[in-house]
């Protein structure tokens, strides 16, 4: 949901979704509190976190959603999506068939969340350079295909995250301020 707190303050939902162990958790560890876990799953059982951004002087709060790895058993439930507003798509550079399964992750979004759902495709772990499978060009005709964001990022490096997600945010505070 889109949801305007008070005169000045806007709450957006955004979900996390992509294939297990692409690293969703870390983007959104890394984006809400600056943190990195090198070995786990880091899934901590926590269905949300709400960072706040600045727009045009406008406190802005993303409330992005992580699965409890239910994407593991292609269990994300209807309530996941439920009231989203956004979304951050994610696969694994150095893992082909978490690219190949985009189509798919874009199929359920859109079955459960209006078409307008502000969605952007992140390459994640672009840090792992000599493993890579699959190429930025591959990524970007994807987005451009289907007409959403894209973006290269790495949750270990920092690289790109605050970007990806600020994308989507400010595509969104566009669109209902
Ligand atoms: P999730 O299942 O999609 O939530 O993925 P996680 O965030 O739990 O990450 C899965 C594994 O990938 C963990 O071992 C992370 O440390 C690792 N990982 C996540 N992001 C990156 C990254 O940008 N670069 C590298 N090298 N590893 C990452
Ligand atoms: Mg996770």
């Amino acid at each position: 949901y889109a949801k305007q707190d008070s005169v000045h303050d806007y709450l957006f939902k955004i979900v996390l979704i992509g294939d297990s162990a692409v690293g969703k958790s870390n983007l959104l560890a890394r984006f809400a509190r600056n943190e990195f876990y090198p070995n786990s799953r880091s899934t901590i059982g926590i269905e949300f976190q709400t960072h706040k951004i600045q727009i045009n002087g406008k406190e802005v709060k993303a409330q992005v959603w992580d699965t409890a790895d239910q994407e593991r058993f292609r269990a994300v439930t209807s309530a996941y999506y439920r009231g989203a507003v956004g979304a951050v798509l994610v696969y694994d550079i150095t893992r082909r068939r978490t690219f190949d399964n985009i189509n798919r992750w874009l199929k359920e979004l859109y079955t459960h969340c209006d078409m307008n759902v502000v969605t952007i495709l992140v390459g994640n772990k672009s840090d792992l350079k000599d493993e890579r499978e699959v190429s930025m060009d591959e990524g970007k005709s994807l987005a451009e295909a289907e007409g959403v964001f894209f973006m290269e990022t790495s949750a270990l490096d920092s690289l790109n995250v605050s970007s990806a997600f600020q994308m989507v945010v400010k595509e969104i505070y566009s669109i209902f301020s």
